[in-house]
């Protein structure tokens, strides 16, 4: 399917509209998501055959692009039903059918999101202080925070992952639970500089039990190369690259829209994109994300291709992820900088375009840990 046609121009400008009483309003996109569903957008890594849009993860981050240039706390929100349907989807184009569920259900109207995050725990997916207790189904009951969980009003499956340190070994444990699933509670506690439209509520799991057919793997503590970890990292990173690649892109334009718009006094009345100056800052700014766009692409490409980039695919994507949020945000200032103390009302798109961006430092991989692993690629481990 065209993007023009899954993501039409009219649709995103009703998007547009509605992020801006959201993110007054600390409200979640219900609106929206009710209309990316109607559009098959949440089922897009379906294979046409199942019901989906059979997408590859180069058309997934296209698609994500084009939505967050009019919304990007719903985009980033989505991003999470993307990755656990894009994990399935990766999985089983390597070989691996055993979440092939998930693509089926998303067919069916179910909406994933991504529990994994936890206050404190900087291993991210290599350790958890969540813990997996295991049952004499098969099945385990898990207890513990996630913090961060965007989707928190509308996910009706709940993927994440704790430790059972019943065995010999201790071993972490990745599994869905249904919304329905008793034993976890949602805080009502998102409220936030930016990315208010995510809600991304605190998740506490008192004993929550996933049932043994929900029970996807099994992993040793630290890292390991189970290809459950390449695609979480794959589908993670070059999504989230996509999101914040399309929130500078939007930025881009509104500094083109602006500074034609704004007129100098001084200069006779003309506009500033006839300003020596502003004109440097909107080509810096247009520069810094011609760069992004091939990136994006042609890594996400690598993915469906299959291609082998052996140790350097971490450093890849990692890499990816630091230069699409860094650049982002250095646009967007930029184009703050470009467009005048319009831009600092509350209620201006720029200026929620400038708290949004900021979210983009603080997801998985941070910018120390993407350094250390982009540093470890190239000058092999610190001696001890
Ligand atoms: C907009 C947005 C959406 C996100 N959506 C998701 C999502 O859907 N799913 C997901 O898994 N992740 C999500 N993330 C989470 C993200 O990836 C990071 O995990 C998150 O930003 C926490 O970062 P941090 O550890 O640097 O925060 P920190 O500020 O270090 O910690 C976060 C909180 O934990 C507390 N804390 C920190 N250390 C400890 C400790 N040792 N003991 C007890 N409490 C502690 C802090 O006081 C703070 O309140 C999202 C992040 C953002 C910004």
């Amino acid at each position: 399917m065209d993007l023009n046609e899954l993501l039409p121009d009219d649709l995103l400008d009703r998007f547009r509209a509605r992020a801006k009483g959201y993110d007054e309003r600390n409200e979640f996109f219900h609106e929206d998501l009710a209309e990316l569903k109607s559009q098959g957008y949440l089922r897009m890594f379906a294979s046409i055959e199942d019901g989906g849009l059979g997408f590859g993860l180069q058309q997934a981050a296209a698609a994500q692009r084009r939505l967050a240039t009019a919304a990007p706390a719903t985009a980033l929100a989505i991003n999470m039903h993307l990755v656990w349907t894009g994990v399935a989807h990766l999985l089983h184009r390597r070989g691996d059918a055993s979440l092939h569920y998930v693509l089926s259900e998303a067919v069916a109207g179910e909406v994933f999101a991504f529990g994994n995050s936890e206050a404190g725990n900087d291993s991210v997916l290599f350790d958890s202080n969540t813990v997996a207790t295991p049952l004499a189904d098969g099945g385990y009951s898990f207890t513990g925070t996630k913090i961060f969980t965007s989707l928190s009003p509308a996910w009706t499956r709940l993927g994440m992952f704790g430790k059972d340190s019943t065995g010999a070994q201790p071993a972490l444990v990745h599994a869905f639970i249904t919304r329905e699933t008793p034993g976890y509670t949602i805080k009502d506690d998102w409220n936030t500089l930016g990315m208010r439209a995510s809600q991304s509520n605190t998740t506490v799991l008192d004993g929550a039990v996933a049932a043994p057919e929900r029970v996807f793997r099994r992993l040793p503590v630290g890292p390991n190369a189970d290809p459950l970890i390449f695609a979480i990292f794959a589908c993670f990173e070059t999504l989230l690259a996509a999101v914040y690649t399309g929130l500078g892109e939007r930025a881009l334009q509104i500094g083109v829209e602006t500074v034609h718009r704004r007129k100098s006094q001084k200069n006779g009345g003309k506009s500033y994109a006839q300003d020596p100056d502003i004109r440097w800052r909107i080509a810096d700014a247009a520069i810094a994300m011609d760069g992004l766009y091939p990136q994006l692409d042609s890594l996400a490409r690598d993915v469906d291709d299959l291609a082998d980039h052996a140790g350097m695919w971490f450093p890849k994507l990692v890499g990816l992820k630091v230069r699409a949020t860094e650049t982002a945000r250095t646009v967007v200032d930029l184009i703050i900088r470009v467009s005048g103390g319009g831009s600092y009302f509350a209620g201006s798109e720029l200026g929620r375009l400038y708290r949004d961006v900021l979210a983009g430092m603080f997801h998985p991989s941070d910018d120390e840990s993407a350094h250390s692993t982009i540093a470890t690629a190239w000058l092999g481990p610190l001696e001890s």
